[in-house]
């Protein structure tokens, strides 16, 4: 019978299951047939759906099973989901891209979107599992598996499709358009956040379910989209990335949830590589790109001499670099290109250009990108000394992590924020798939703080510089971050005073 539903379940092929249900099984929480029975009663095909299973209690009437093993299987959750191996959040969006393709190409799919925490901008994802409103769904997947030719089909039934692509797993749901809002409100999360949306839908005498809002005496609310659940329990909309269960519900019911800052409120972006340094492509290529995405202004910011890119900036080469943008500024007249770099601050506290360089270039960003064997004090003490230099305008990258493999550097950053609010230092949220960094809690505090942000790509290809650029903007939505704290929604004449002022010590 497991057969007949696309799944093999046979210990041998065990690493063939979603994700998801295969750490459930390796758990011992339960056996591979209550594990099958799971799936074919209750159509449960993720830790989403178990999760809406345990709370709902529909698993303890089941037969073969008792509350005990319904409360060993919640209990197994939290603590599986880590033995689920998360993709970065650059490469699951590529994995996503062509399946969203498909999909919003068919006349077939009313929308289709990602859901869970791919949606939500967080910087590694789970589950990628895409939500897709369609009232004919098995045309729909037979046109997905021919427009992605034939993908490795772990699981098929009458409205979902699991496959592998480059050996990850990707799901899509198939809701009837009328209750989608429904199925994608539950798969985006965050558990925090649904927990509490359901707790306020009760106070409104509503009950959510992982099936959508049913009124008290028992009717289902069909919800075509998210907008209608929310407005249904009396709140507004709430944005996805601040769909985290802490304050945010409370927030939209005291009508306090801020604007964030959006993509289209960005008029340029500050830092960017060429083939001057790492980058892969020419000046004239990002400028190319960056025209074509209408910003108003673009910062090219190469490495200095000694940082750990493959290639650096040179003393001699930002004179010989300064001569190609010129000519490029008469070439491309509608937008600005300014001059800087990306300049690394060395063990001591200095700047790896001297400052007879740096006072020519228009914008000096500094970075860490070694942490030299030193503590968090020294490090600070490297981050106060560059911030307190005039022709330093922007700190990139903070917290200088990677992700997934290497985490940021524990520093005391409500000291380095205040340094920045002081010094009129801009931070730095980094789109870069490898940093968003600040991350979302970070950016939070920054502008709490009082601190300017900028919303940067640090893109090293020309191809990437809107995507990179949407990442970090997830990313300052995440940290509740609005237009009017960020330096490149304002237009370039502010942005050049903020770096004059600090220069002349106004
Ligand atoms: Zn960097
Ligand atoms: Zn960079």
């Amino acid at each position: 019978m497991y057969e007949a539903c696309g799944w093999v379940l046979l210990e041998s092929s065990i690493a063939d299951l979603p994700a998801d249900l295969r750490w459930v099984y390796e758990s011992d929480a339960v056996s591979i047939e209550q594990l099958a029975a799971l799936h074919e009663t209750l159509g449960v095909t993720s830790a989403t759906d178990l999760a809406a299973a345990v709370r709902e209690q529909r698993i303890r009437g089941l037969e073969g099973f008792d509350a005990e093993t319904e409360a060993r299987v919640g209990s197994a959750l939290p603590g599986l989901r880590a033995l689920v191996a998360r993709v970065p959040l650059g490469r699951a969006t590529s994995l996503a891209e062509p399946v969203l393709g498909v999909l919003r190409g068919s006349e077939l799919v009313t929308w289709a979107e990602p859901s869970g925490s791919l949606r939500r901008g967080q910087d590694t994802v789970g589950d990628i599992e895409i939500v897709a409103a369609t009232a004919r769904p098995a045309d729909v997947i037979d046109t997905l598996l021919r427009g992605l030719e034939q993908p490795r089909v772990l699981h098929r039934s009458e409205r979902r499709l699991y496959f592998l692509r480059e050996r990850v797993q990707i799901g899509v749901r198939l809701p009837e358009p009328d209750n989608a809002g429904a199925a994608l409100l539950g798969l985006t999360g965050s558990s925090g956040h649904v927990d509490a949306l359901r707790a306020h839908a009760a106070t409104a005498g509503w009950t959510l379910t992982s099936n959508g809002l049913y009124s008290s005496d028992g009717q289902l609310r069909r919800s075509p989209t998210e907008d209608a659940i929310y407005t249904t329990i009396g709140l507004p909309c709430i944005p996805v990335e601040i769909r985290n269960g802490d304050d945010e519900i409370a927030a939209a019911v005291a009508g306090t949830l801020p604007e964030l800052v959006s993509r289209r409120r960005i008029r340029g972006d500050l830092h960017m590589h060429s083939t001057w340094s790492d980058g892969r492509d020419s000046i004239e290529a990002m400028v190319e790109a960056c025209r074509a995405l209408r910003y108003e202004y673009i910062a090219i910011t190469d490495h200095s001499p000694h940082s750990a890119a493959t290639r650096n900036l040179t003393v001699d080469g930002v004179k010989k670099q300064a001569e190609e943008i010129s000519q490029l500024r008469e070439r491309y007249p509608d937008i600005t290109i300014l001059h800087g770099c990306e300049v690394d601050i060395l063990p001591d506290g200095r700047l790896d250009f001297p400052d007879r360089i740096l006072e020519q270039l228009d914008i000096v960003l500094a970075s860490l990108h070694e942490r030299a064997g030193q503590s968090p004090d020294q490090l600070m003490k490297r981050y106060l000394s560059a911030m307190t230099h005039p022709l330093v305008a922007l700190i990139t990258h903070p917290t200088n992590r990677m992700i997934p493999n290497k985490p940021g550097y524990d520093l005391d950053y409500d000291r380095l924020f205040a340094a920045a609010v002081e010094t009129r230092t801009i931070v730095e949220i980094d789109g870069a798939p490898g940093h968003l960094d600040l991350d979302g809690a970070l950016a939070r505090r920054a502008v709490a703080a009082g601190a300017t942000v900028a919303i940067d790509s640090d893109c090293h290809r020309a191809e990437w510089l809107d995507r990179q650029m949407t990442f970090g903007v997830m990313t300052a939505r995440r940290g509740w971050v609005e237009p009017r704290h960020v330096v490149n929604t304002r237009a370039l004449d502010e942005v050049r005073a903020m770096i004059a002022a600090k220069r002349a010590g106004r």
